[in-house]
C-alpha cells in the first residue's frame, strides 16, 4: 500500500475565521478563552477535512495563532528578556513578539519578520543571545495538540521545524554577536526531550522540517546536521520515527549532508518544483528508507496533473516498492486558499481547473490509491484527464494573437532610442525640471470616503458616471494640494486603485479573480492574489483616462503610474503550464502599449513600479538566478523602452538592501529610480558612486510607515548625507514609498518640510 500525506494545512479557516478571532482578541472584544476555543475549533475542522478526504498521514502542530516559527521560539523558551520581563500571559507574550505590545506601561516592538523562503508568507526570526539557553516550555504545544487530535479520534504526525533550520533561520539579537548555529548542542537536548514526550503521548512518527537544505549552505550549517540527527538516532525507540522534510527547491547540491539522516525513517522532497531530483534522491536513500514524494503543489491553486504525478510515483515505486513511497503535498498547504467550494463567481470552465487546500488533500489520497490500483479510482482519473485536456485546449489559455506578438519581439524593442545622456538633455528642456526635483511615489491617502464610494460602485449602488465624477474630484484635490505644496512632478494620487496588481489584472485579458481565496501573508494579514489563467493581453488602455484628466488640470508634469510586469506576475498566482518568463513577457507587452498610450496622451513622465523584482530571485546562486535576472530585467525594459528620448521613465523599489542586487537595478536603464532609504544608513548609497551609476536616484527621505511628521531640519540633514554619495544633478527628493496609508494632515506636514528642504539645497547649489 502507498500512503498519502499532507505536510500542513492553512490555518485561517473558510472565512478567514482565525484572522477575525485574532483581531477581535487584540481589540479586547473577545477573551483569551474565546480565542483559544476558536483555535481548537479550527484545528478539529481541518483534521476532519483531511480525514474525510482519506489522507493517511495528517499533520498536527501545523496550526499557529500567528506563525509556526514563533511557536518554536516560545516552545524552546528562546524568548528575549525584553518580552519575558513584562510578565504577560504566554499568549500575550507570543503576540508581543509577533506584532509588538503597547498597552498600559508595556511598550515593546515586534521581533523582525521576513519572507519565508521565496513565498509571500512571513515568519518571525528567532533572535538569539550570546548567552542563549534553551529549555522545553511547560505543556509543550506539539504534545498538547497531538493529544487534542488523539482525543478527537485523529492519529496525527506532529510537525516540527528542525533544529538546524530553526537556528539557520535565526539571527543574533541586537548587541549580540552569536552565530546561531553554534548554539546547536544546547538546543538538541531540548528536541530530544520534546521527541520523548511526543512518543510517550503516542506519536509514532514526526515530520521534522529542514527546508534550509534547499539553500547553498555554509560548512558550519552543513556540519550541524550530523551531530543533531545522531543524537536523535541514539534515542532508539524512545522517540518517534522521523521523516525529514525539505521543500521549495531541490537538495541535490546538499547530498553530502544526507549521511546525517542515515537513521531516519524517510526523507520528503519537493517534486512539484523539482521533479528531476527524484532519481538522484532515490539513489541516496538507505535500504529501508521511505521517500515522501511531494507531487501535489503546496504553492499554487492548480489541479494536479494526475498523469504526470503518477509517472513520478511509478518511478519511485518501481525502485523502492509501494511500502517505501508516500504520496504527499510538495510543502505545507499554508500557501494555498482554504477551499474552492467558496468560489461562486468563477467562470464554470475555469472552476474545473483549480484545486485549493481542501481539494488538494483529496488529490493526495486519490493518487495514493491510483498508484497501486488505478481502476479503484477510474472515475477520478478520467475526470482529471478531462480537466487537463479542457484547460490545455481552452481559448482562454491560448491566444494565437499573443503568441504571434511574442514571436515578433526583437532585441531592439528592449532598448531606448538613445543612451541616458542624450535622453536626459531632452527631458530636461521638455520637462523644465529644477535641480533636486521633488515628487511622490504615486498614491495619496486612501480615505474612508474613497473606500465607501468604491464599494458603492462595485455593488452597483452608484453609476459609472457618478463614480468617475467622484474620482475626478479626488484627482482635483490631489493636484490642488500639490500646487500648494510646490512639488515639481505631480501624481494623480491613485484614488481609483484598489490594489496595485488587482487593478491591472481586472483590466487585462487572461486573469480571473476569486472572492474567498485568501492566503496568509503574516499574522492575521491575508492576501487574495488574482490568478493568471491564460495568455495575457490588454483589450483597452487601463490608466490613460485618469492620468490624462490629471494632466489636464495640472500645470506641472504629471507622472503616469503603472505596476511593472514582474510585480504583476509575482503578486498573482501564475500559470503552471507555461514558464513564468513567458507570462512576464506577455505582461510586459501589455504594459508597453500602456506606456506608449500614456505618452501619446501627453504623459511624459511614467513610473513603472517593481517592488517585487527582488523577491522573485531564485533561492540559490547560479544558472537559475542568472536566468531569472535576465528575463525579469528584459520584461521591464520591454515594457518601458517604447517611448521617445524626451519621455522620462521612473521605477520604484520598496527595499533598501540593493547592494547585491545593484546590477539588476542598473540594467533596467530607468531614467530615475526611487528607493526606500530613510531608515537605512546613507552609506548604502555609496554603491552608486562605486559603480559610477550615471542616472538619477531618489532615495526616500522619510519613513511613510509612521504617522510622524519629521521636522525640516531632519530632511535637510538627510539630504546633506545623501549628497556625500550622490552628485547634486543626480538627486531627486521624494518619500520612501506611496502615501496611501497616511492621513492628509500628515502628508501635507511632511511634504511641506520636504519641499522646503529641497528649495534650501537648490539655492545653495
Ligand atoms: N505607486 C505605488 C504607491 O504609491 C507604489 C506602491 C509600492 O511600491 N508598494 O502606492
Ligand atoms: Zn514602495
Amino acid at each position: 500500500m502507498v500512503q498519502s500525506s499532507v505536510l500542513g494545512f492553512p490555518r485561517m479557516g473558510v472565512l478567514r475565521d482565525l484572522k477575525k478571532a485574532n483581531e477581535a482578541y487584540w481589540a479586547d472584544k473577545i477573551s483569551q478563552q474565546d480565542l483559544l476555543a476558536e483555535g481548537k475549533r479550527l484545528r478539529l475542522a481541518h483534521w476532519k477535512i483531511q480525514k474525510d478526504a482519506g489522507v493517511d498521514i495528517i499533520p498536527s502542530n501545523d496550526f499557529a495563532f500567528y506563525d509556526h516559527v514563533l511557536d518554536h521560539i516560545q516552545l524552546f523558551n528562546a524568548v528575549p528578556e525584553r518580552y519575558t520581563k513584562q510578565k504577560l500571559s504566554p499568549l500575550d507574550e507570543y503576540f508581543a513578539m509577533g506584532r509588538g505590545h503597547q498597552k498600559g506601561d508595556v511598550d515593546v516592538p515586534a521581533l523582525e519578520m521576513v519572507k519565508w523562503f521565496d513565498s509571500n508568507y512571513h515568519y518571525v526570526k528567532p533572535t538569539l543571545q550570546d548567552n542563549q539557553t534553551f529549555s522545553l516550555a511547560q505543556d509543550p504545544k506539539p504534545v498538547r495538540e497531538f493529544l487534542e487530535a488523539k482525543e478527537a479520534g485523529f492519529q496525527t504526525r506532529p510537525v516540527l521545524v528542525g533544529p538546524v533550520s530553526f537556528l539557520a533561520l535565526g539571527k543574533p539579537d541586537r548587541g549580540s554577536s552569536v552565530d546561531p548555529i553554534t548554539l546547536l548542542d544546547k538546543l538538541v537536548p531540548v528536541y530530544v526531550e520534546l521527541l520523548k514526550a511526543l512518543k510517550a503521548a503516542g506519536a509514532e512518527t514526526v515530520q521534522i522540517d529542514e527546508p534550509v537544505l534547499v539553500f547553498d549552505l555554509r560548512p558550519e550549517i552543513k556540519n550541524a546536521f550530523k551531530p543533531a540527527y545522531e543524537a536523535f538516532a541514539a534515542q532508539g525507540s524512545a522517540i518517534p520515527s522521523i521523516v525529514v522534510a525539505t521543500y521549495f527547491g531541490d537538495i541535490v547540491h546538499n547530498f553530502d549532508v544526507l549521511p546525517a539522516f542515515a537513521n531516519v525513517q524517510g526523507v520528503h522532497v519537493d517534486l512539484a518544483r523539482h521533479p528531476e531530483q527524484l532519481e538522484p534522491v532515490i539513489k541516496q536513500l538507505g535500504p529501508n528508507q521511505i521517500l515522501s514524494a511531494g507531487v501535489v503543489d503546496g504553492r499554487n491553486i492548480w489541479k494536479n496533473n494526475f498523469q504526470k504525478s503518477l509517472g513520478l510515483l511509478q518511478t519511485a515505486i518501481k525502485a523502492l516498492g509501494p511500502e517505501r513511497v508516500i504520496v504527499a503535498t510538495s510543502s505545507s498547504l499554508l500557501h494555498t486558499p482554504h477551499t474552492l467550494a467558496s468560489e461562486k463567481k468563477l467562470p464554470a470552465d475555469v472552476y474545473e481547473w483549480f484545486s485549493f487546500a481542501s481539494e488538494k488533500v483529496k488529490e493526495v489520497a486519490i493518487l495514493a490509491k491510483a498508484a497501486i490500483d488505478p481502476e479503484s479510482v477510474r472515475a477520478e482519473l478520467d475526470a482529471n484527464a478531462a480537466a487537463m485536456k479542457a484547460r490545455a485546449e481552452s481559448t482562454r489559455t491560448n491566444d494565437p494573437k499573443v503568441k504571434e506578438r511574442q514571436e515578433q519581439v526583437t532585441d531592439a524593442m528592449h532598448h531606448r532610442k538613445s543612451g541616458f545622456e542624450t535622453r536626459y538633455a531632452q527631458q530636461k528642456t521638455h520637462l523644465s525640471l529644477p535641480l533636486f526635483p521633488t515628487t511622490t511615489i504615486g498614491s495619496f491617502p486612501q480615505t474612508s470616503e474613497i473606500r465607501v464610494q468604491r464599494n458603492k460602485f462595485t455593488k452597483g449602488e452608484i453609476t459609472e458616471e457618478q463614480y468617475d465624477e467622484f474620482i475626478k474630484k479626488e484627482i482635483d484635490l490631489a493636484v490642488q494640494i500639490q500646487d500648494e505644496l510646490g512639488l515639481d512632478v505631480y501624481v494623480h494620487g491613485e484614488p481609483e486603485r484598489n490594489d496595485m496588481v488587482q487593478y491591472f489584472g481586472e483590466r487585462l485579458q487572461g486573469y480571473v479573480f476569486t472572492t474567498h481565496a485568501w492566503v496568509q501573508s503574516y499574522g492575521s494579514r491575508c492576501v487574495r492574489p488574482p490568478i493568471i489563467v491564460g495568455d495575457i493581453s490588454r483589450p483597452a488602455p487601463m490608466t490613460v483616462k485618469e492620468s490624462k484628466y490629471a494632466a489636464s488640470v495640472s500645470k506641472k508634469p504629471m507622472k503616469g503610474m503603472l505596476t511593472g510586469p514582474v510585480t504583476c506576475l509575482r503578486w498573482s498566482f501564475p500559470r503552471d503550464d507555461v514558464h513564468q518568463s513567458i507570462q512576464c513577457q506577455q505582461l510586459a507587452l501589455a504594459l508597453r502599449d500602456e506606456v506608449v498610450d500614456l505618452e501619446k496622451n501627453g504623459i511624459f513622465v511614467i513610473q513603472v513600479d517593481e517592488p517585487a523584482l527582488r523577491e522573485g530571485l531564485p533561492l540559490r546562486k547560479g544558472s537559475e538566478r542568472e536566468a531569472y535576472l535576465k528575463w525579469a530585467v528584459n520584461s521591464f525594459k520591454l515594457a518601458t523602452a517604447g517611448v521617445e528620448d524626451s519621455t522620462q521613465i521612473h521605477s520604484h523599489f520598496c527595499y533598501s538592501e540593493f547592494q547585491d542586487f545593484f546590477h539588476a537595478i542598473a540594467a533596467l536603464d530607468a531614467d530615475v529610480l526611487s528607493i526606500e532609504n530613510s531608515k537605512s544608513d546613507a552609506k548604502l548609497l555609496k554603491v552608486f558612486i562605486d559603480e559610477s551609476y550615471p542616472r538619477h536616484i531618489g532615495p526616500g527621505v522619510y519613513d511613510i510607515h509612521s504617522p510622524r511628521v519629521p521636522p525640516e531640519e531632519e530632511f535637510k540633514q538627510r539630504i546633506q548625507e545623501m549628497l556625500e554619495y550622490l552628485r547634486p544633478e543626480q538627486l531627486w527628493i521624494n518619500p520612501d514609498c506611496g502615501l496611501k496609508t497616511r492621513k492628509w494632515d500628515e502628508v501635507k506636514g511632511a511634504l511641506t518640510h520636504m519641499v522646503n528642504a529641497a528649495k534650501y539645497f537648490r539655492e545653495k547649489y
